[in-house]
């Protein structure tokens, strides 16, 4: 494995409400980045996967714990980030048609970023570079001058993109970067995120509800539920031995395209109730209320991220060796 690129320590983002009531929306996530590797980090609508996104990036400040990004500790500086570090961490957001300004042409949206990271170039040098990354993404030089309403959603997502990489980021968080775009479109998106990832040696956090999508495209997955980390694993382990109840869950559900895959798929497992809300969040385990292998124990104590196998781990009292 190569070497870390973020560590993010017990990390804790809570908003309060009124009458003394407070969201814990991100409850003690611990996990590790590593250096051109993809992490994809699953969880149901309410999960708190957002949220994470949103304080790594620095536009919400941490409640508690440590976000370590190359030694600083981003945790520690709320949202007053340096330069160099906001132009290294940048993310792409689900809509494409809200995060591009309808009243700039694309030239301008691309070149923005570079007016604040890279001061020292010339107006003719931002010009050229705006038609590079429009290269790099797969996009002809000629829509630079196109406004985003005379796009397509999957172009319009790729301009995101051109956008995110002007400032020569290391680490990019996807949050749920094709789920707003058709089925068809939406492999056309992946694929050239995989291939910028291979050019330019890119970190992602890739954020989503579907497990079918990163069967395909992580290196390993990490499941939220409630706010809390569930489960961790490379992603071939992961989707062979899924170990903990709600994973299973999950992955019961899954579409699958092939008979093999079928056969590693748990049996069905329904899904029993709704997700509390995280206003609310029951006592002990935060699944405890859904899951069908509950124990005595699981009402009453919050079980601990312990690791089974090695980058394997899991949060449950199930007795798993
Ligand atoms: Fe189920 Fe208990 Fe494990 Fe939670 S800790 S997932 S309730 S067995």
């Amino acid at each position: 494995m190569t070497k870390k690129i973020l560590e993010v320590r017990r990390l804790k983002k809570y908003f309060p409400l009124k009458n003394r009531l407070v969201v814990k929306a991100v409850d003690d996530v611990t996990l590790d980045l590593y250096e051109g590797e993809t992490l994809g980090l699953v969880g149901e609508s309410g999960s708190g996967k957002s949220t994470i996104a949103y304080v790594l990036a620095g536009m919400y400040e941490a409640t508690d714990g440590d976000i370590f990004y190359r030694g600083d500790n981003l945790a520690k500086t709320g949202l007053y980030r340096t330069l160099k570090q906001k132009g290294e961490i940048q993310i792409v957001f689900q809509d494409p048609g809200s995060s591009l300004n309808p009243r700039r042409t694309v030239r301008k949206s691309l070149i923005l970023p570079m007016t604040i990271h890279d001061r020292g170039l010339s107006r003719e040098g931002m010009n050229r570079r705006a038609e590079e990354l429009l290269e790099a993404v797969g996009l002809p030089g000629e829509f630079a001058d196109r406004y985003p309403r005379a796009l397509g959603g999957g172009e319009r997502q790729l301009i995101s993109v051109a956008r995110a990489l002007a400032t020569h980021p290391s680490l990019m968080i996807l949050d749920e970067p094709t789920s707003a775009l058709d089925v068809s479109i939406q492999a056309k998106v992946i694929s050239k995120l995989i291939d910028l990832q291979k050019e330019l040696n890119l970190t992602y956090l890739f954020i989503t509800h579907d497990l079918s999508l990163m069967r395909n495209v992580a290196d390993r997955v990490a499941i939220l539920y409630l706010g809390r980390l569930c489960e961790q694993a490379p992603a071939a382990d992961f989707f062979e031995n899924p170990l903990h109840p709600y994973t299973q869950m999950l992955l019961s559900s899954i579409p699958v395209a092939t008979l093999e895959e079928e056969k590693l798929k748990p049996a069905r497992i329904s899904s029993t109730g709704e997700i509390p809300s995280p206003v609310n969040v029951p006592p002990g385990c935060a699944f405890h209320l859904r899951c069908r292998d509950r124990l005595p124990i699981c009402g009453q104590e919050r079980p601990q991220m312990r690791e089974i196998a090695p980058g394997h781990s899991i949060c449950c009292h199930l007795p798993i060796h």
